[in-house]
């Protein structure tokens, strides 16, 4: 049966007029196709998973496992085989966030004053990090990620990796704990998201070859170093085409990894470092003609250069 023919899509009009559910104990609240968590419900915000949902209809009460001060959202998808989806797991993970149900207690109906305005990544960082823990200081000064002239997808992304969020197998294991967790790359430590972008031999030869053909320092043993470089490099985005150039190279560099690290742990692609090199020049060659304003990227001599 499809969706159309159950009326699931209607329920986008009535979360129009501004009607949301207030989870209680979760008897009554319909997890996927409900609005009662972030600014729509969850079908329309994560089609993906939505998708690869095992139960289209299950209660939230039944998606919640233990008890209310001990027990996590286990969500039952299938295969999880590509990056978007990825994202848009680690989003609603994000969303959940501390939200717990309370047993015995009935799920209610309440009307919001004003239908929700579109979503914005300004939005969506505000709304994010409502509510979490983290490095302070790190949060404060995100938001100029923002102003970077990046792909949207690719600013969250790097968010993530900021905010020590991305779905390694390490932050898997937390809700499937028998899940091997070495890294997909080296297969030698755990992959933690330090290890993987920062410290793994992989990505440490990358960030090697990034500072010798661009005459920088990239040698990042911690998040807060990477912030550190990031920040320092183009505050705000980036004035000059230099700095602007400076802008898309770490980041393109963390992409060319991460994807990378996909295509080895869901489809078994072998890792050839020349591939990742290939594909951070590529990335840096599109965004700074597309995104970064500069006329090309050169890379003549093992020098890559900005015009
Ligand atoms: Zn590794």
């Amino acid at each position: 049966m499809s969706f159309l023919a159950k009326g699931w899509f209607s329920l986008g009009d009535e979360f129009a007029r501004g009607f949301r559910w207030r989870l209680g104990g979760g008897e009554r609240i319909r997890f996927w196709l409900d609005h009662w968590k972030g600014d729509r419900p969850f079908w329309s915000k994560y089609p993906l998973l939505f998708h690869l949902a095992e139960h289209k209809e299950e209660l939230a009460g039944t998606v919640w496992q233990g008890t209310a001060d001990n027990g996590e959202w286990r969500l039952k998808v299938r295969r999880i085989s590509n990056d978007l989806q990825v994202q848009e797991l680690a989003a609603l993970l994000e969303v959940l966030g501390e939200t717990s149900i309370t047993p015995g207690q009935p799920d209610q109906l309440e009307w919001i004053d004003s239908p929700s305005r579109g979503y914005t990544v300004k939005v969506g960082y505000v709304w994010w990090s409502k509510d979490k823990p983290g490095n302070q200081e790190m949060e404060e000064q995100t938001p100029v990620l923002w102003r970077w002239r990046l792909p949207c997808k690719i600013k969250i992304f790097v968010w993530l990796v900021l905010q020590n969020r991305l779905l390694t197998k390490v932050y898997r294991a937390k809700w499937r704990p028998n899940d091997l967790t070495e890294c997909g790359l080296c297969l030698g430590e755990p992959e933690t998201v330090e290890h993987l972008l920062l410290t793994c031999p992989v990505a440490n030869r990358l960030w090697a070859g990034l500072s010798t053909t661009t005459s920088n320092h990239f040698r990042f043993q911690s998040l807060p170093d990477l912030w550190e470089a990031m920040r320092s490099i183009a505050p705000s985005g980036g004035r000059t085409l230099q700095a602007r150039f400076l802008n898309i190279l770490i980041p393109a560099g963390l992409w060319a990894i991460w994807r990378t690290r996909n295509d080895a742990t869901f489809r078994g692609q072998r890792v050839y470092f020349e591939n990742i090199w290939d594909l951070a020049l590529g990335l840096i060659q599109d965004w700074g003609r597309h995104l970064a304003g500069l006329k090309g990227v050169s890379y003549v001599g093992g020098r890559l250069r900005c015009e």
